[in-house]
């Protein structure tokens, strides 16, 4: 299968000051991953650990405090390889945003303007892209699209606080995808939804992958439940780095590295047999990202650790057919 999107090697930190006092926080920290064409990959792991930087990052979305200290990141576009960190960001907002690559942010479901209908805010958005599109042009786009996805038509005409949460967020994922990007990574979009409402969003992203009206879903979230229900592999983070990514099914049935056991454990396993067996998962916290322990950055939490994963960090290797891990455990056999 294709490529779509390669990072080889990422490093993107903030740098923060506090009066006297300086701090680089290393949000993405070495960080190597190909999406492919047909493919939706759910990137899992606990508040902090990088991955709305890391979406950020993918998109070339990036402003101060945060910086690209490193790395490349390569876009399979329609007419060739673009290297994202070589260009400005206007020339990334006008040529690749929307139309190679889209992202719903984790905001988006209150970022819509209050004030502007639904078909004002999507001509305004449009327009930065394609300057001299006409709003009947941009009222058919939509009106196509809400009726390929099971929206109601009429929301075009209403304002977003007239719409429920469930269907702004549907409306956001219409809108987004307007003008059929290759990609399109979205941060959190069910977490702030009921469950039901979270069914009618899955369905959606389920449907505009379905219809190929995007190539690949990069679905970000700290909840490894939801996003199995979609995706076809499963990135997870942890303090700034990748320390597993296998396809869903195997890394729900037997997952790899140590912290990916305790974050599907704690998740998976019914509530009265934690209660009934005193199971704990993952004790401790994340540590502080602009002062991560050295060696293995789980080592302070992992029941297994060893003398070199003190020491030396581990990396990421490939240990069975489309499964990598970086981990001590499976380099000493
Ligand atoms: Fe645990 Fe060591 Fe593996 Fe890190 S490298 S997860 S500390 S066993
Ligand atoms: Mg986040």
């Amino acid at each position: 299968s294709r490529p779509l999107l390669e990072l080889e090697d990422v490093k993107a930190y903030y740098r923060q000051v506090i009066g006297p006092w300086k701090r680089i926080v290393r949000a993405v920290d070495g960080v190597s991953l190909k999406i492919y064409e047909r493919e939706i990959v759910g990137i899992v792991g606990e508040s902090g650990c990088g991955k709305s930087t890391l979406a950020n990052v993918m998109m070339m979305n990036i402003r101060p405090p945060l910086m690209l200290i490193g790395g490349s990141i390569k876009l399979y576009t329609s007419k060739g390889i673009v290297n994202l960190e070589k260009y400005d960001r206007s020339y990334i907002k006008s040529s690749i945003w929307g139309k190679e690559i889209a992202m719903v942010p984790q905001s988006a479901l209150n970022a819509l303007m209050p004030t502007l209908k639904i078909k004002q805010i999507v001509y305004d958005a449009v327009r930065s892209h394609i300057p001299d599109i006409k709003m009947e042009k941009v009222v058919e786009l939509i009106r196509n699209r809400f009726r390929e996805l099971g929206l109601p038509e009429i929301a075009i005409d209403m304002y977003p606080f007239e719409l429920s949460g469930g269907m702004r967020q549907r409306a956001v994922i219409a809108i987004s995808t307007l003008l059929n990007p290759r990609l399109l990574v979205v941060d959190e979009p069910t977490s702030a939804l009921d469950v039901v409402t979270q069914k009618a969003v899955i369905k959606t992203f389920k449907d505009v992958f379905d219809r190929e009206i995007i190539k690949s879903l990069v679905f970000i979230t700290h909840d490894i439940a939801t996003v199995r229900q979609i995706a076809t592999r499963i990135i997870v983070m942890y303090a700034g780095k990748i320390v597993e990514d296998s396809p869903v099914d195997d890394i729900i049935n037997k997952p790899l590295h140590p912290y990916s056991e305790g974050l599907i454990g704690s998740v998976l396993t019914p509530e009265e047999e934690v209660k009934k067996r005193g199971i704990k998962y993952i004790p401790g916290q994340p540590p502080d990202l602009s002062n991560p322990p050295p060696g293995c950055r789980f080592h302070p939490r992992c029941p297994f650790a060893m003398d070199i994963c003190r020491r030396e960090e581990p990396p990421l290797i490939q240990v069975e057919s489309g499964r990598f891990v970086s981990c001590w455990l499976y380099m000493k056999k």
